[in-house]
């Protein structure tokens, strides 16, 4: 059975401040859940005083962006390296915001999962269609191109299993609007075949796909009950701390 990963975004929100009386109070609601994986993807500067409040804990921590060099004059990036030391053990890459407002590439994508795994980091890998392309009926396409352009390069058959795929229609993000649970768990089938041909059936079984798009306490539920919709990543939800452990508790295999 695959343990349900449930990952906050805070995006360029919260300061240190702010961060370390979150990570204090998250810690204390949700440390009795042992059967859910949780991290915090926390901005750059906060990622230490998180890691600290969150030490020796349940909940994980993660970057929001890497660099694919390990160092270099590359003004304003971090490198998986600076992550690891600064206590993250996860990075969220290719986000759609990346994508469409930073330019990334499914080529930059698959080079920044490679750096990932490089200074081992799990990467938390989003794919997803925007409206247009969904209107089109080239779901499917766009996901098969992320995957096999920006995915299978750079992920040997060995990481496939801890891999993290954030499947996030680019509509649902931020927009209030939520995928059905039918278009939900149609594209997390989809890009489980997909794994499958790539990596083959012990591992893609294993392989975590997550739903990201307008999550919140009152449809994390339906989302996570279906059959390959193995969590969430949480995005506007998750700036409050009661909120996203409601969404916590609600992913919980047993809960009600
Ligand atoms: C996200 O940032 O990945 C996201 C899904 O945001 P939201 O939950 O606000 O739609």
């Amino acid at each position: 059975m695959r343990i349900p990963f449930l990952a906050a975004n805070w995006k360029m929100c919260k300061t240190v401040q702010e961060a370390f009386v979150y990570a204090r109070e998250f810690t204390r609601l949700v440390k009795d859940v042992g059967d859910v994986e949780i991290v915090l993807a926390a901005p750059f500067t906060a990622l230490h005083t998180v890691a600290e409040a969150t030490r020796n804990t349940n909940v994980g921590v993660a970057g929001q962006n890497l660099h694919f060099e390990r160092e270099g004059a590359f003004t304003g990036e971090i490198s998986g390296m600076m992550l690891k030391e600064a206590g993250a053990e996860y990075v969220i890459v290719g986000h759609s915001e990346r994508r469409t407002l930073f330019g990334e590439t499914d080529a930059m994508v698959s080079k920044k999962i490679a750096a990932a795994l490089a200074a081992n980091l799990t990467p938390i890998a989003c794919i997803g269609e925007t409206l247009d392309e969904r209107e089109r009926g080239e779901t499917f396409a766009v996901l098969d191109r992320q995957i096999r352009d920006g995915l299978v390069p750079s992920v040997p058959l060995t990481a496939a299993p801890a891999l993290v795929v954030a499947y996030e229609p680019v509509w649902a993000i931020g927009t209030g609007r939520t995928a059905t649970t039918a278009q939900a768990q149609e594209a997390h089938a989809h890009v489980r075949r997909r794994l499958r041909e790539a990596y083959g059936e012990e591992a893609a079984s294993r392989c975590r796909i997550i739903y990201g798009g307008s999550v919140k306490p009152g449809n994390v539920r339906e989302l996570v009950t279906q059959p390959d919709v193995d969590g969430g990543l949480v995005g506007g939800a998750s700036l409050d701390v009661n909120a996203f452990a409601e969404i916590v508790a609600k992913s919980r295999p047993e809960a009600v």
